[in-house]
């Protein structure tokens, strides 16, 4: 099935239920409206001239009308692009130039980002002129650009609205028509990884590939019509579009959008206010909403679900996201953009140690195994390998980058993620870390992971990174990056003193550094990349 057939089939049995709440915009719609404006803006595009294949890309934080432009192309054919909020011109140029984006939708300005301002540096000639035609030298490839704030729309961009009466000049007959001459396995989506490791990359991925695995992330969490989730994270990711978007529209359940960057008095109000049932999360955000000063006086009894996922999930956490937030049923995911994302997770009715210590188990036909990263052989039950899966999720490839593809995707068909983790005999993986993040010090493998959990359990301790630093003596050496709660003091020694016969010598950190925050992707993953060069500079 491709992602329209089954959005209208959603449509068909839900009419009247909520599909759609963004309540920073004050907008709720049924599946019956939202198929309304989606036909309506699918309509519009085919009118402009936007055909299957297409790239359209989309630069904005989380609206209404992001979801509308995934499920209007996703009807076209045409293959979506999503940019990342905070790029600045030369990211978007890139992107752009490298996905041959002829469609752009972007956002007026957000927080410190003025969208229109960035992209009139690279396309000046957006300042006078008319929509009809982009004729820009340094964007070939771009033909058409709908601003969604139409105050700050330029002469040479449509706005949101004026692009939607366009619509009239097309029928609905045409529009089934195109529908109807899609295949499930042609590429729908280029979806940017998060950029936690370098630079992110494209992943080119088919209806089938991200509709079978929203439905499947969210038949694990048992979601129906009944349940609302609320969806801080970015719709830019997957974590917001397709485990999110996909795996509310796969099973009737509403999507609520607390606010367009991710706030935590507003997420923790949205699941009062709505009566949410699940909630999503990367660990950080999590963090966040449990130590909120007014996190007592929100009611969040009606949540049941959710998924935490995308990096390291502290067991702490867990622990607290189950017993304060009400989140009996919350599961772990483990995935990534290139995957659809979701190649394990925990089931709600996992026993608990299971659920906090590990990433669950392998998804319905998909497959998984862990390999030594030097002889590519599998490594015996226990011991720790690189992560690999394999199976109808493993994306197309990386858009226009056939090198990159094959280094991450083997004849086999093998998927290489670049983590380590550990399988028990039931078939539990958990993940040990990133190949890139692991500390070799004198010969000994340290997992950063290890050391971190261990950190979070000294109470004044809010957040902890651990990374390694060059050492001239030891090649690398243990840094631990400390966020502390609020009002509450340790220092250097101290915390050293606690590691003191609690933890083997040489994975005390040699090096504390306090500090209010962590350098952050927009979908909150920390990026140790940043800290360790930092951290170099720093220490000379
Ligand atoms: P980039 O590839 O651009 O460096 P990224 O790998 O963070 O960024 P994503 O595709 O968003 O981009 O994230 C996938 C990665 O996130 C996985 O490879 C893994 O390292 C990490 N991850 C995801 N879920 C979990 C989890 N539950 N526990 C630990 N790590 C996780
Ligand atoms: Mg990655």
């Amino acid at each position: 099935q491709t992602i329209g057939d089954c959005f209208d089939d959603t449509v068909a049995r839900f009419p009247d239920h909520d599909a759609l709440i963004s309540r920073h915009q004050g907008l709720r719609y049924s599946w019956s409206t939202l198929q309304d404006a989606v036909d309506r803006a699918a309509r519009a595009l085919l009118a402009l001239g936007v055909a299957k294949g297409d790239r359209v890309g989309i630069w904005s934080p989380n609206c209404a009308e992001w979801t509308i432009t995934q499920f209007a192309t996703a009807k076209l054919g045409a293959i979506l692009v999503n940019i990342n909020p905070s790029y600045r011109t030369h990211e978007l140029e890139y992107a752009l130039k490298q996905s041959g984006t002829s469609t752009l939708i972007l956002q007026g300005a957000f927080k410190t980002s003025d969208y229109v301002a960035t992209l009139a540096e690279l396309v000046p000639e957006l300042s006078e002129g008319t929509p009809a035609h982009v004729d820009s030298p340094v964007l070939p490839d771009l033909e058409r650009v709908i601003c969604l704030d139409a105050e700050r729309a330029l002469p040479g961009m449509y706005t949101w609205e004026g692009m939607l009466a366009y619509a009239d000049e097309v029928p609905a007959s045409r529009l089934a028509e195109v529908q109807a001459g899609l295949q499930f396995d042609e590429p729908i989506n280029i979806q940017y990884t998060s950029g936690t490791t370098g630079a992110p990359k494209g992943a080119t991925l088919s209806h089938h590939n991200i509709l079978n695995n929203g439905f499947f992330v969210a038949r694990t969490m048992g979601l129906s019509e009944a349940d609302r989730m609320v969806i801080p994270v970015p719709l830019y990711h997957c974590f917001g579009m397709v485990m999110g978007n996909l795996g509310c529209m796969t099973h009737g359940a509403a999507m609520i959008y607390p606010g367009d960057g991710f706030d935590p008095h507003a997420t923790l109000q949205s699941v009062a206010e709505e009566r949410a049932t699940a909630l999503y999360g990367v660990p950080t955000m999590f963090i966040a909403e449990l130590e909120h000063p007014e996190f007592e006086t929100f009611d969040l009894s009606s949540l049941r679900t959710g998924v935490m996922a995308g990096s390291i999930c502290p067991i702490e956490v867990m622990r607290r996201v189950i017993d304060q937030m009400h989140m009996e049923g919350v599961t772990i995911c483990y995935g990534m953009t290139e995957t659809s994302p979701v190649s394990l997770q925990t089931q709600t009715d996992a026993p608990l140690d299971k659920r906090v210590t590990t990433v669950g188990t392998i998804h319905p036909h998909l497959e998984v195994k862990l390999v030594s990263p030097d002889s590519g052989a599998v490594v015996p039950r226990g011991e720790t390998g690189e992560l690999c899966t394999r199976g109808y999720s493993v994306m197309l490839g990386y858009w226009n980058n056939e090198e990159a593809t094959d280094k991450a995707i083997d004849s086999a068909g093998w998927m290489h993620t670049g983590d380590l983790a550990t399988m028990d005999d039931e078939g539990y993986v958990a993940i040990v870390g990133r190949i890139k993040d692991m500390i070799i010090r004198g010969g000994e493998n340290i997992y950063p992971r290890e050391i971190e959990d261990f950190l979070y359990t000294h109470p004044a301790i809010s957040d902890v990174q651990v990374i390694g630093v060059p050492d001239e003596k030891y090649g690398e050496e243990v840094m631990a990056w400390v966020k502390l709660s609020d009002g509450e003091a340790l220092d250097e020694e101290a915390l050293k003193a606690f590691c003191q016969g609690r933890i083997a010598h040489y994975k005390v950190p040699r090096y504390v550094k306090f500090v209010d925050e962590f350098p952050m992707t927009v979908t909150g993953k920390i990026q140790k990349f940043k800290m360790r060069e930092e951290a170099t500079h720093e220490l000379g």
